[in-house]
């Protein structure tokens, strides 16, 4: 009979389950029900009082608490993960796919002769343990089973509904915690903070609802026979303010480069914008509710960067693009720059609005 066995980690704040993780326990709930197999969950992080919001689960409760394990590092996160592993023998390990796991997985896995399947979708069955992932840029999907035990399953973030603690329902004091003693080797790494952009600064915004997608017709002359990429960028960056939503872009788009950016096709560009911000085959495909792509032809931002997008609508001057016709629900053939210009107006909030923006 099938064992399994969660881990998850304490978020920034310390006070809460990272939201990857509790993605990570519903996967988790779901397949012990399935199997009616026994399970535990692990947490680890600077506070172990957390693990007590999972009273309600019912599931057994392990913890590895301590101010070596309040920051991500891959000797002390292995050594925490290796000995929630022994104590709990798990034969199926659902890990959460984030930074600092997907870093440790593999090397905990290897340490306890176990495999590992990673970028897991969903995880179904229910005699056997079938994991769903996607191949050849999420354009092939495979259903993996496997006989070598333990089996750590990498679960993707946004993959499943994160898990609601309820701490009114229950009183969380009463969940009984078994706290772990790891014993850790001569740490060589010591976390000294974080770094990480400003916030205003950031256009890559995973928990956004909508996924809004720029092509290169932004940049590319129009109706009046001129380019007018700062009307574009301050329209875009407007929209991303008022809406809040993430920006995605397509390869052509994210390719150009002015003259003084060295190699490229030296056309006029939209300078927040990044090879991070690029969706589709050779980028990325992000899971958000609702996508609007705007200016965009391609196939592969269309087919593979809205591949888990479930509503999705396209601005386009063309009306017999089939990409946009083929898989957007509502595409409309209008001129971008007008529309996202009323939409603007539609969602300005006053004064000061907007992102100033100098080319
Ligand atoms: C191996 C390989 C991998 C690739 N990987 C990727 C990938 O990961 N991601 C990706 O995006 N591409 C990828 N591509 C490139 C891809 O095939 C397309 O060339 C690219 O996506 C086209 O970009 P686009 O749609 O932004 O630009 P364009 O094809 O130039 O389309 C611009 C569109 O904007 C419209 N338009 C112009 N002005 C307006 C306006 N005012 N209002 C509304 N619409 C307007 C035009 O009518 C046109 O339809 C890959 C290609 C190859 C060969």
């Amino acid at each position: 009979m099938e064992s399994i066995l969660v881990l998850t980690h304490v978020d920034d704040s310390g006070g809460a389950l990272a939201k990857t993780s509790l993605e990570a326990v519903t996967a988790a709930l779901n397949l012990a029900k399935r199997l009616s197999a026994p399970l535990s969950i692990g947490v680890i992080g600077g506070n172990a009082a957390v693990a007590r919001q999972l009273a309600q689960t019912g599931a057994r409760l392990l913890a590895i608490s301590g101010e070596a394990f309040a920051q991500a590092r891959y000797s002390s996160d292995a050594a925490a993960c290796e000995a929630l592993c022994r104590t709990a023998e798990g034969s199926i390990v659902i890990v959460p796919g984030c930074t600092r796991f997907a870093r440790v997985a593999a090397g905990v896995a290897f340490r306890l002769g176990g495999v590992i399947d990673t970028h897991i979708t969903a995880i179904g069955g229910t005699e056997n343990v079938e994991a769903s992932r996607w191949f050849y840029r999420q354009r092939l999907e495979a259903v993996v089973e496997r006989d070598v035990r333990p089996w750590f399953l990498l679960v993707d973030p946004g993959t499943h509904p994160a898990y609601e603690t309820a701490p009114s329902q229950a009183d969380p004091s009463t969940a009984a915690v078994e706290h772990i003693a790891v014993e850790l080797p001569q740490q060589r790494t010591t976390v000294t903070g974080v770094r990480s952009p400003a916030l205003n600064g950031e256009t890559i915004r995973p928990e956004a609802k909508l996924l809004f997608v720029a092509g290169a017709g932004w940049t590319k002359k129009q109706p009046d026979g001129q380019v007018h990429s700062s009307d574009a960028a301050q329209l875009i960056l407007n929209f991303l303010r008022g809406s809040g939503a993430s920006l995605g872009s397509s390869k052509s788009l994210v390719d150009q480069k002015s003259e003084n950016q060295g190699a490229g096709e030296n056309q006029q560009v939209l300078p927040f914008l990044t090879h991070l911000n690029q969706i589709g085959q050779t980028g990325a495909t992000p899971r958000h509710l609702k996508g609007l792509s705007t200016c965009c032809y391609g196939e592969e931002p269309h087919v593979v960067g809205w591949r888990f997008i479930s509503e999705r609508r396209a601005i386009s001057l063309d009306p017999n693009c089939g990409w946009a016709r083929g898989k957007a629900d509502v595409v409309y053939v209008a001129d971008a720059f007008q529309v996202i210009a009323e939409l603007n107006k539609l969602q300005d909030p006053g004064p000061g609005f907007g992102i100033p923006f100098e080319e």
